[in-house]
């Protein structure tokens, strides 16, 4: 009778995780309908940013470019990108005509603590760093002799720019939290940092990653007309015509044109599919009720979002035997990388799923049965998440009236991608470019197109120092 027992409350307790797992799939749910909702509520909200300052929850951020690389830029730039789990320099030698010639970088992660201690130790590190990366410089790749090194700096966080060259800090995301570097000129910062250093070099540009990405994408392909980021955190950029931002007091540009910095990430609609999960998460974060879009589509939560739902089922039905194993009681312990890694699994025996299971959360033995729950809730995290984002680029094809195809044969509109979750999670982003052709129609979806942006930002930064140049006024 004993057996008997412990056979009926184990599969009682397995019918609860079968339905933890159902309610979370259906409360996850992506019909086309909703998505189209989603997409019509992002251009909504797209008018009202534009309109005026704070109207809306997307900021639609005035970048102060207003023109796009054209293909002539030329000469040695620097540039500083920060905002994910590392921070990269890059020395750029860009040759007109001929393109970028030459690129080197250094890539450093940042330690823990300076994401949440104070703005001069960040950005001492962050120079420190500079200093170090142009010190290697090489006798046939630096600046000219009596030439300043001018560097374009992607500072990848919501700024209130004042100009191409100077903005303030709104908020962190992604897990920075730097209280006295909000409200602060974000080159400012940087610059006495660099003049701490004892080096001689000028800020000549600050960009946000998307619109870094954006000029990249464009110096390589003339139809690119927006850019989006899919890694740690999520934003996209677009092309907007001038007139069409009502809170531009600014002279109209030449270009007619300006780029849009739309901080995507802080979207929020009754039409998003959010769970309790979700509500938990961004409860226990270090920015409650902000950027509730990035917390269901970016790399940073994805992976946290699979725990908790973990951890539910390991306390209620529990998958991992009798006792909740201590690990799966951390939060972001399961890594979205990781996660990716475990939804890839083609293995009939998910023995990845397996070891990973054991590597991160010290447990030892699971069942072919748990295995398959935990790819299946992967797989309803990355679904949701592709399919809004994709939902997200329709509201932006849309606002710029390319979801049609209005615009005349033969028009083309590419979004540029960057990010590691982009670039890594391939169900991701096969999902999201699947959800687009949905979303638009086969018709319609011949003339859009997704392009991965390999470092795009960098480039991007570097081209967009090069456009403003101290040296093209004189
Ligand atoms: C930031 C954006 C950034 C995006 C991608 C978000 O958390 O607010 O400024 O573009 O992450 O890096
Ligand atoms: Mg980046």
């Amino acid at each position: 009778t004993i057996l008997i027992h412990r056979y009926v409350k184990k599969s009682k307790r397995w019918g609860k995780a079968k339905a933890i797992l159902k309610e979370f799939e259906e409360k996850c749910a992506t019909p086309t309908l909703k998505l189209k909702q989603v997409a019509d509520a992002m251009t909504v909200e797209m008018h009202a940013g534009l309109a005026s300052e704070g109207g809306s929850k997307l900021k639609m951020l005035i970048s102060f470019v207003d023109n796009l690389p054209t293909g002539n830029e030329e000469g040695l730039y620097y540039s500083l990108d920060l905002g994910g789990t590392n921070f990269r320099v890059l020395r750029v030698q860009l040759g007109g005509k001929d393109g970028v010639i030459n690129t080197e970088f250094t890539e450093v992660s940042i330690p823990a603590n300076l994401m949440v201690g104070t703005s001069n130790e960040l950005f001492d590190y962050i120079a420190a760093e500079l200093a170090k990366f142009v010190n290697e410089e090489n006798e046939d790749f630096k600046v000219p002799p009596g030439r300043k090194r001018e560097l374009g700096f992607t500072f990848s966080f919501p700024v209130m720019q004042t100009s191409i060259s100077s903005g303030n800090l709104i908020r962190w995301t992604k897990g920075f939290n730097i209280d006295d570097a909000v409200g602060q000129d974000v080159v400012a910062e940087l610059r006495s940092a660099i003049e701490r250093q004892g080096l001689d070099m000028h800020i000549t540009a600050l960009v946000n990653d998307t619109v870094g990405t954006l000029a990249g994408g464009r110096h390589t392909n003339k139809d690119v007309i927006a850019a989006v980021i899919l890694g740690t955190g999520t934003n996209a950029a677009y092309v907007e015509s001038a007139q069409a931002i009502p809170k531009w007091h600014g002279d109209l540009p030449k270009s007619g044109e300006m780029v849009i910095n739309m901080e995507w990430g802080n979207f929020r609609s009754s039409h998003l599919p959010l769970t309790e999960y979700d509500y938990a998460l961004d409860a226990e974060s270090l920015n409650p009720g902000e950027q509730i879009f990035e917390k269901i589509i970016s790399g940073m939560y994805l992976g946290e979002i699979v725990r908790r739902v973990l951890y539910k089922m390991a306390e209620e039905a529990w998958i991992f035997g009798e006792t909740v194993p201590p690990k799966l009681k951390v939060p972001y312990t399961l890594r979205t990388p990781d996660m990716s890694v475990m939804h890839h699994d083609s293995s009939a025996d998910l023995n990845v799923v397996k070891s990973k299971l054991k590597d991160i959360f010290e447990v030892s033995d699971t069942s072919l049965e748990v295995r398959k729950v935990v790819v299946e809730l992967c797989n309803i995290v990355a679904t949701r998440g592709a399919r809004l984002s994709a939902a997200g680029i329709l509201g932006i094809l849309k606002k710029i009236g390319r979801d049609t195809i209005s615009g005349g044969e033969g028009q083309k509109s590419v979004v540029a991608m960057d990010g590691g979750l982009y670039e890594h999670y391939t169900a991701y982003s096969k999902c999201l470019e699947n959800t687009l052709t949905e979303l638009v129609g086969e018709d319609v979806s011949g003339s859009i197109s997704v392009e991965h942006s390999n470092d795009g930002s960098g480039i991007g930064a570097a081209l967009l120092a090069a456009s403003h140049s101290h040296y093209l006024d004189a």
